[in-house]
C-alpha cells in the first residue's frame, strides 16, 4: 500500500531542475533527502517493507542506487552487491554492454558475488527509460540468479521504463511517480 505521507514529504523535498544536464530533461535532485535524517529513515523503511522476506541479496546501480540500497540490504540482513560502470572494478568481474540513445555503455560486478539460485532485488534511485536497469537484470540472471524485485524512489511515467522490465518475472515498486 502506498504511503501517502512519505509521498507528500518526498514531493516537497525532491527538487526539479529543468533542462539539466540537457535541454528538455527534468532532472530530479534527491540530495535534499540527505539533509533530513528522519525522511531518509522513512524512505528506507518503505523500501524494506516492500522487500522483507522476498530477496536473498540486493544489487545497487552506480551511484545513486548505493545511497539507499546498502541501507536496505543491511536492514534486510542480506548481502549488497555493487553494479558499477565499466573500468572501475578490479578483476575478476563480469559485465554486459547495452545500448544508449547515442552509442553504448557497459556495467560490471565482481564475479561470484551474486550466487546461482538467489532471489535478487535490483535497486536504483530513479527509473527513466529502464535501459540501465534492464542491463543490470540481464547481468544478474547471466549469473544463474533470479531477479525477483525492482525498487526505485522515483519512476518517470512518460518514459515507460517499466515496459522494459516486463521480460523479468519480478515485482516493480516506485515510491512516487512523475
Ligand atoms: P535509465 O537507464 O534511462 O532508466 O536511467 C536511469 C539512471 O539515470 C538512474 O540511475 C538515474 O539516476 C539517472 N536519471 C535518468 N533520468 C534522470 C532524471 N530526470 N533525473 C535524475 N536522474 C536521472
Amino acid at each position: 500500500m502506498k504511503n501517502r505521507k512519505l509521498i507528500r514529504d518526498l514531493e516537497e523535498t525532491i527538487e526539479n531542475i529543468p533542462d539539466f544536464p540537457k535541454p528538455g530533461i527534468q532532472f530530479k535532485d534527491i540530495t535534499p533527502i540527505f539533509l533530513n535524517p528522519k525522511l531518509y529513515e522513512d524512505v528506507i523503511a518503505d523500501l524494506v517493507a516492500f522487500s522483507r522476506g522476498k530477496v536473498d541479496a540486493v544489487c545497487g546501480i552506480e551511484s545513486r542506487g548505493y545511497l539507499f540500497g546498502i541501507a536496505v540490504a543491511v536492514a534486510l540482513e542480506v548481502p549488497f552487491i555493487l553494479i558499477r560502470k565499466a573500468g572501475k572494478l578490479p578483476p575478476p568481474f563480469v559485465g554486459i554492454e547495452y545500448e544508449l540513445e547515442y552509442g553504448s555503455a557497459e556495467i560490471e560486478m565482481r564475479t561470484g558475488q551474486v550466487k546461482p539460485g538467489q532471489r535478487i532485488l535490483i535497486h536504483d534511485d530513479l527509473l527513466a527509460t529502464g535501459g540501465t536497469t534492464q542491463a543490470a537484470a540481464k547481468l544478474v540472471e547471466n549469473q544463474g540468479a533470479t531477479v525477483s524485485q525492482f525498487s526505485f524512489l522515483i519512476g518517470l511515467k512518460d518514459l515507460n521504463g517499466a515496459e522494459r522490465l516486463k521480460d523479468f518475472d519480478a515485482e516493480v515498486y516506485t515510491i512516487l511517480e512523475y
